[in-house]
């Protein structure tokens, strides 16, 4: 007797590092049939083709996902909606559809706009799990591997719905656990956009420097530790300063005016608050990382 899959047919739009990942897990956990891809171009699904994470590709979305029963949208967020407005007229009934989308808020509002409301078997999702490379290539089974996976339901997702994404990202071997949509976006622009904004920030400062090429000459592991989601792809985080634009601006706001007030206290030789904010920084750090 064959074994009933998860996933008989998956469809994953935007094979890239995410996309592919997640491809590449459930083939491994066993628990996905055909696997369909969907993309922008054909080069990064010709290797997705060839790399076996797909079983066959369409470039039109809206024949890609003909009897599917998952479909995974893995794109950037600001190519999210066009892709959700091509596909819907070609989903069954069944089908559940989910994204991976790293601000949530932004895509439920795109959903709402295409439907007139959330349908039931539309979960929004993120997996708190990437690498600074991208596309196909970069993918691999164990990115998700105890990391954690957050899902957003609304009140009108079907819990079936619900229940299958949770069960399929528990198969990557990633721990899934659900928020609210806009608790999700203010938690992810404290502990993930405003960081990446700020290794931007200054990698292009210091590389805007006259003197740049011998500043970086001596740049140590600090520099390299810090610096290293500025290699992250510029669209997709241009996409993400867009769609989490309200909560980003905040962290940024808050973060200006310590920064202001360290400079402040550094001008003007206030050595007990330098001393206070490095000792209050280096407590909270050891307490979360014991490396
Ligand atoms: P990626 O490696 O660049 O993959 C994105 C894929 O989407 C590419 O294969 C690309 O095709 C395709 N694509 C781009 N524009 C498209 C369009 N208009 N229509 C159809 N396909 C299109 O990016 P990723 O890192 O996997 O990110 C994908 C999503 O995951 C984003 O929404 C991001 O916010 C989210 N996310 C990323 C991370 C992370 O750390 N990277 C973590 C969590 C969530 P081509 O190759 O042909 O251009």
């Amino acid at each position: 007797m064959t074994k009933q899959v998860l996933i008989p047919r998956l469809c994953v739009i935007g094979v890239g590092l995410i996309g592919g990942s997640l491809a590449r897990a459930l083939r491994e956990a066993g628990e996905v049939g055909e696997v369909v891809g969907s993309g922008r171009g054909e080069e990064n699904l010709r290797a997705a083709l060839r790399l076996g994470v797909v079983d066959r590709y369409e470039l039109d979305p809206a024949r890609a996902v003909v009897d599917a029963d998952v479909v995974v949208i893995a794109v950037p967020l600001g190519a999210i909606e066009p892709v959700l407005r091509a596909i819907a007229p070609y989903l069954k009934p069944t089908t559940v559809v989910t994204d991976v989308g790293s601000a949530k808020g932004d895509v439920v509002a795109d959903v709402e706009r295409i439907y007139g409301h959330v349908p039931a078997n539309f979960v929004p999702g993120h997996p708190i799990a990437g690498t600074e490379r991208s596309g196909v290539e970069a993918s691999f089974a164990t990115l998700f591997q105890g990391r954690r996976v957050i899902l957003t339901p609304l009140a009108e997702t079907a819990a079936s719905a619900h229940h299958l994404i949770k069960r399929m990202w528990e198969q990557t071997g990633a721990e899934v656990v659900d928020m609210g949509v806009r608790h999700h976006d203010a938690v992810l622009a404290a502990t993930s956009h405003l960081p990446h904004m700020l290794a931007y920030t200054l990698v292009d400062t210091l590389a805007r420097l006259d003197d740049r090429a011998e500043i970086f000459r001596y740049a140590a592991g600090g520099f390299r530790d810090f610096s290293r989601i500025a290699s992250s792809d510029p669209k997709m985080w241009h996409d993400i300063c867009i769609a989490n634009r309200e909560q980003l601006l905040e962290m940024i706001s808050l973060f200006s005016a310590d920064l202001t007030r360290l400079a402040e206290a550094i001008r003007s030789d206030d050595r007990a608050a330098i001393l206070a904010t490095f000792q209050r920084a280096k407590r909270a750090r050891d307490n979360l990382y014991l490396d």
